[in-house]
């Protein structure tokens, strides 16, 4: 349980001019610098925005300041349940959508995870906890609350002798934040692709002014190896301005990246996806080439995590 702080308001993003002159440094989230051609971005508070009564019903709930609670359970680890890797997602949403890639598709990819990591047949070595956020879109709210919380009791077996560890070490951590969309950067006129790029690839991020950056490196290249070998369709890529998710409050406390299907802070905060925030985020709106990406970036993760905590099935 943590109390929410009374909601902020979002200001505004003046609409920068679209295209980026050859040398002009614009800078963009977490560190990263803007390139060629940008489109606005904001968060759509109109409810009348939203044509569908039933999803403008299902988002009329006012944020209110008061506790909030978010859900998370942990496959234990057979020999080192002391340690521990963390597979998040957030399970909120703004904008008056459907939430569907922001962040139904990470929450989505952290619950099959779970289904998969939890079945009777898997063993693993060491603990690999599926964490659904809540209150990110109002300032990291609920990664921050866990971290605040929960960072000091890591690696304390409690009670004493019974092998049983409610918080194990975090080795790293991954959040998995909008995994659908890849149709390129936005064109002169403002438009975007509604065709997905042919370069289409899944993004890893970590933040290269975090204490643990040199882990978190490792850990993102890692995810790059299972992705070359395991990922069935799209690359990866690794960038090092990870920001504005829930990995971020983990970052000074553990390696920890973020997956994506852009960089936060170069091309989604660039306007690379026009439904990020707005009433079209709804799951009708992204083709089988969207999903399969997001497809891409569960096995990716997937396989990662599986080498890194020891998976193994039971024969
Ligand atoms: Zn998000």
């Amino acid at each position: 349980m943590y109390e929410l702080p009374p909601p902020r308001s979002r200001p505004q993003q003046a609409a920068p001019s679209p295209v980026i002159a050859s040398g002009e440094i614009r800078p963009g989230a977490g560190g990263a610098r803007l390139r060629g051609v940008t489109a606005p971005t904001s968060v759509n508070d109109n409810p009348e925005a939203q044509p569908d009564a039933k999803l403008r019903e299902l988002n009329s709930q006012p944020s209110a300041p008061g506790p909030r609670e978010e859900v998370y359970c942990t496959k234990v680890g057979a020999t080192r349940p002391g340690e521990m890797y963390i597979i998040g997602a957030h399970m909120d949403g703004i904008g008056w959508g459907e939430a569907a890639d922001d962040d139904g598709s990470g929450t989505a990819l952290v619950m099959e995870l779970a289904r998969v990591l939890n079945s009777a047949d898997v063993r693993t070595e060491r603990s690999i906890r599926f964490a659904l956020w809540n209150n990110e879109e109002t300032g990291l709210n609920g990664s921050r609350a866990y971290v605040a919380q929960r960072a000091a009791l890591q690696g304390k077996e409690d009670p004493l002798g019974s092998g049983r560890y409610p918080e194990p070490r975090w080795l790293g951590m991954i959040q998995h934040d909008m995994v659908l969309f890849d149709h390129g950067m936005p064109r002169a006129d403002g438009t975007l692709s509604p065709e997905q790029r042919p370069e289409a690839d899944v993004n890893i991020e970590f933040q290269s002014a975090s204490k643990f950056a040199e882990q978190a490196l490792k850990l993102a290249f890692f995810f790059r190896d299972a992705n070359e070998k395991y990922a069935t369709d799209y690359p990866a890529a690794v960038g090092h301005h990870m920001t504005n998710t829930d990995s971020t409050p983990f970052m000074d406390f553990a390696p920890a990246i973020s997956v994506r299907e852009h960089e936060r802070g170069m091309q989604i905060g660039a306007g690379w996806n026009p439904h990020w925030h707005q009433p079209t985020d709804r799951y009708a709106t992204y083709s089988d080439k969207d999903f399969r990406l997001g497809l891409n970036a569960a096995q990716t993760t997937l396989a990662a995590i599986a080498q890194l905590a020891g998976v193994a099935l039971n024969r």
